[in-house]
Formats: C-alpha cells, structure tokens, sequence
C-alpha cells in the first residue's frame, strides 16, 4: 500500500490523480491534501479520502476548513501556513508525494520531500527550473526517487533506457524531442495577440489545466521551461533538446538514439497517463483513460515552432544557454506577468516583454544553492513588478516560514 501525499489537491492535477487513486483502494491511500484556499473543495476531498493531515496555506482558510470538518468524525488534522504545507510534505505516513502547486510557490515543499527521501512525482516545473542543480543534489542526497508527470517527461521517462543515470551520450542518445501542441494561438493572427482576453488564452485545444499553465501554453512559455527542466530532470545539454509542434497531441515526446532509432510514448492527452505510470512505477495500474482509436484519428502531424509567434520559447532557449541566474529570472519574470495579465491589468504580449527586459538585465550570477536562487527569484520578481508599475510585494518565495 503506497500512501499519497497530494501537494495541490484541489487543482487540475489533483483531480486526475485523485480519480487514478481512488481507482485502486487496495494500493493507495490519501495521507494528505494541500491546498492554498479552495475551502470547499479541499472539504469535499476530505470527507472522501479520510487524510491524515488537511494543510492550507491560508490561515484563514485553514480555520474555515476545520470548522468545517468539526464533527464530521475524520481522522484529519488540519494545518495551516507555510509550515502546515510543509508537513503534508514530509509527513512520516506518507511514501510518496506528487507536487503539484502551482509555480514557485512550490519550491520548498517539493524540495523538502525530496530531502526526505520521498518517491517525488514532480508535475511542478517551476520549482525545478528555480531549484535547477541544487534541487537534483538535495534529492540525490536525499535518496528521493523523482519521477516526472509533466506528460512529455513522463513520455521521455518511458522512452529511455530502464535505470538511465543521467548521461545521454553514455546510453546512446542523440537528442530528447519534446513535443508542443501550439496551444490556442497557433494559427491566430500574431497581430491579433494583443487583445486577447484571458479566458481565450485559457482555452486550451487539448487540455484542460488550470490558468497559469494554460497562459504558459498560450506563449508557449511552458515549453520553454519544460526545456529547462528537461535539462536538470535528464543531464541533457541544451543543444541536445529540441521542441516540435504537434497540434494533436498523441505523441508526448520522444527519444532519439544514434543509430536513428526514434522511440515515442503515444496516447490520449489526458493527464491519468503519467500520473498512473508514476504511481505504479515499474508496474502498471489502470488509469481510466480511454483506448486510444488510431484508425479515428485523421492525422499525425509535426511543424517547427516558429519563434516570432512564440518569442518565449526563444527566451528560454537562451536562459537555459546563458545559465546561472538567467533561467530563475525568467521564471519569475513570467509568474508576476502571466498573473497581471490574468487579473487584467496588462495585455498578452507584456509576458513576453517582461520577461524579456528582465532577462536582458539579469547579471549572469551564479546560482550554487537554492539560496542563490531564491534571490535571484526574489530579485527578477521586483525588477518585474517595477516594468510593469505593479505595486511592490515582500518579493520572492520562501523556503520556510
Ligand atoms: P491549478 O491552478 O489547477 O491548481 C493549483 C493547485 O495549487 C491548487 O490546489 C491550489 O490551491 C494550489 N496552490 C496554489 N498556490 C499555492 C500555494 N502558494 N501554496 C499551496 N498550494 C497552492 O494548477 P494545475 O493543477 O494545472 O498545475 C499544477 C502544476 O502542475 C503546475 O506547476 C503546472 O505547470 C503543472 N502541470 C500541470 C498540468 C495540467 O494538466 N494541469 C500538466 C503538466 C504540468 P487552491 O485551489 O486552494 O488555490
């Protein structure tokens, strides 16, 4: 029996997951859900999975929550505030944690389970383009197995060899191919990006996710950090990372080897997939997902991305390339933009030209540790708020309370 601690219960990965997980009572339990103040929801979940520990971020919310719960005779304790989610992270009853907060927020929990020599099912990319090599040490050190659920990592997991050690070239690797929907603006007119709305770059052809990643998708931005991630996740050198277009989503990426041997992980785009290969990792469980109909599908296809429609792939390209500070710096360059456009105050293209001048004026720092790389997060979100005439925060992410 693996017992699951669920780091961003009430997103669009802790629905998937928590649908794969329920599928199996005889092989998994829920020891804790996290949240940040979804009361209602995190309730629901609770009243359900029976957790041993209920966190949320937000004090407040966390005192609704337990009021909530009182008398409901659950085995649930609910904390609440950075340590609160900590906890849920590290907690003793629970073997595998699947961190899936959304953005730099997620740092140090994931981290904190990955010190503990959890098994780390990582769907937040951010932490470890943030977390970058002093990440992969800590869980190294940590003895914590990670195992990507982004859905084009968990296809370049599979398509690896079994037990790969972090070097391509020993294994016989060419290159890693990460594959791109396009996401909503593939085809729209690049001069029409500037007014659109939100919930039209939300709207995702294939995914249903939640709003930042979607944004993410929509610039294409969240490719650029699946590079980056890529790289610390699989020891791959930026020029051995290659992105393709494919509209369909089918194929989630793939592995080429030197003898020209392409290897690819197909199926239907629906996030159950990974999640349920990482969970049963080496096994295989059922996911729910349906079979995927080849003969119904009207057609395979692949194009390269073309960077002045997506300008922030290009950006990361060159983070990843340039190192240090650069890829942090971007992340959180893109966190504060993507978020002042999704509350309306700045259009679409002001990710990219955010995120751009605050590249451009990262000093090319070393980043050695996770502090490192916390002030330089700390440092490229005030430079980001001050070009977008946000009013100042306290500034960064913090590993502890
Ligand atoms: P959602 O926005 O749907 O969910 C985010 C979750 O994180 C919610 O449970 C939210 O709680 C919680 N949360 C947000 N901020 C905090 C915080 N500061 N502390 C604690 N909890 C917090 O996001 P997704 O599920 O779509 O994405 C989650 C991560 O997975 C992202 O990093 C994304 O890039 C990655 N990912 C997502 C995919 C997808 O298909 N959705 C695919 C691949 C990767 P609350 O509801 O209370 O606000």
């Amino acid at each position: 029996m693996r017992r699951v601690s669920l780091l961003g219960a009430t997103g669009s990965i802790g629905d998937s997951a928590l649908d794969v997980v329920a599928r199996h009572p005889d092989r998994y339990a829920v020891e804790a859900l996290a949240a940040n103040r979804n009361v209602a929801k995190l309730a629901g979940l609770c009243r359900r999975f029976r957790p041993a520990i209920a966190a949320m971020l937000d004090p407040d919310a966390a005192l609704a929550l337990e009021r909530d719960l009182g008398g409901a005779g659950l085995p649930t304790r609910v904390l609440a505030g950075p340590q609160g989610i900590l906890e849920a992270a590290t907690c003793a009853g629970a073997d595998t944690v699947l961190a899936a907060i959304v953005g730099a927020a997620g740092l140090a929990p994931t981290l904190a389970a990955a010190r503990c020599g959890k098994r780390v099912m990582i769907a937040n990319k951010e932490a470890l383009v943030i977390g970058g090599g002093a990440f992969m040490r800590a869980a190294r050190e940590g003895g914590a197995e990670l195992l990507p659920i982004d859905s084009e990592h968990n296809a370049l997991f599979q398509c690896l060899p079994a037990g790969y050690g972090g070097d391509l070239a020993r294994e016989g690797v060419r290159r890693l191919v990460l594959t791109a929907s396009g996401g909503p603006f593939r085809t729209r007119a690049v001069a029409d990006l500037a007014s659109v709305t939100p919930d039209e770059a939300c709207a995702h052809p294939n995914w249903r996710m939640g709003r930042k990643v979607s944004v993410d998708s929509a610039t294409m931005m969240n490719k650029g950090l699946e590079v980056i991630e890529a790289h610390w996740l699989f020891g791959a050198p930026v020029e051995a990372i290659d992105v393709v277009i494919h509209p369909q989503s089918i194929v989630h990426s793939m592995v080429e080897y030197a003898d020209g041997s392409v290897l690819a992980q197909l199926g239907n785009p629906d996030m159950r997939t990974p999640i349920a290969q990482a969970l049963a990792w080496p096994g295989r469980i059922e996911s729910g997902v349906r079979t995927l109909d080849l003969a119904s599908l009207a057609g395979l296809s692949f194009e390269a991305p073309d960077l002045a429609r997506f300008p922030c792939l290009g950006l990361a390209y060159d983070a990843l390339a340039a190192g240090g500070a650069a890829p942090v710096a971007l992340n959180a360059a893109n966190e504060i933009a993507v978020a002042a456009f999704l509350d309306g105050s700045v259009p679409f293209p002001a990710i990219h030209a955010t995120s751009a001048e605050v590249l451009s004026r990262t000093p090319c720092a070393a980043v050695d540790s996770i502090e490192d790389a916390l002030a330089a997060d700390a440092q490229a979100r005030r430079l980001a708020r001050s070009i977008l005439r946000l009013p100042a925060d306290a500034g960064g992410v913090a590993l502890a309370a």
